[in-house]
């Protein structure tokens, strides 16, 4: 298969960092780059190895059930064949629109920032988990019920190598989100995203 392939070609250039290069088996959750920025392919390689159907969206001009989305300056690239919901490369994030497609709006907004904290913080799957929620929080797309839809979303995942399992990465996640909503979980989908600014650090 082409998704298979194309892992194992990117598993090939981790090169010493073999053990760490997570995504190609069946069940895989997720595939993170874990090897030197350096080796990791560009885009536009990625693009030409995953071929015609996969589709280039340009920083800025992301959106995900109307909402726009950024991840800093980072292209996003969807691929329908991708082996799992999102993935990150070193500069650019992989969303897989087929197998999102039905998650809540919620969900698929944690996906895509779950990956996009893998461009900040690196390959640490809590850290990114909680940088996605943060976000979440500040730029109030993120509300008490969300905050469920991502635990039953998560906790079906047993975990692997790389990911802790789901329902460990639950309660931190809305313990979290306890953090930083205060209490003010019920009010803060209609609530503006303003008061939340100085709960985190400005990512
Ligand atoms: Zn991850």
């Amino acid at each position: 298969m082409l998704t298979r392939r194309t892992i194992s070609s990117f598993m090939a250039a981790c090169g010493l960092a073999l053990a760490f290069c997570a995504g190609g088996s069946a069940d895989a959750q997720e595939f993170v780059y874990r090897g030197k920025a350096a080796n990791g392919p560009t885009v536009d390689e990625y693009l030409k190895q995953v071929g015609p159907e996969a589709r280039f969206v340009a920083h800025g001009s992301l959106t995900i059930d109307g909402k726009r989305m950024n991840c800093g300056k980072r292209p996003t690239v969807l691929n329908p064949n991708f082996d799992s919901w999102g993935g990150a490369f070193p500069g650019f994030l992989i969303l897989n629109i087929k197998k999102i497609a039905g998650l809540t709006t919620q969900v698929k907004l944690y996906v895509y920032s779950h990956e996009c904290g893998h461009q900040f913080i690196g390959a640490d799957e809590l850290k990114a988990d909680l940088f996605a929620i943060r976000r979440g929080v500040k730029w109030g797309w993120l509300d008490a019920h969300g905050i469920e839809e991502i635990c039953t979303f998560i906790s079906k995942l047993k975990g692997d190598a790389v990911h802790p399992p789901g329902p460990t990465r639950c309660k931190l996640m809305r313990n979290r989100f306890r953090e930083l909503t205060d209490g003010t979980a019920q009010r803060a989908s209609s609530a503006p995203p303003s008061g939340a600014r100085m709960l985190g650090p400005p990512y």
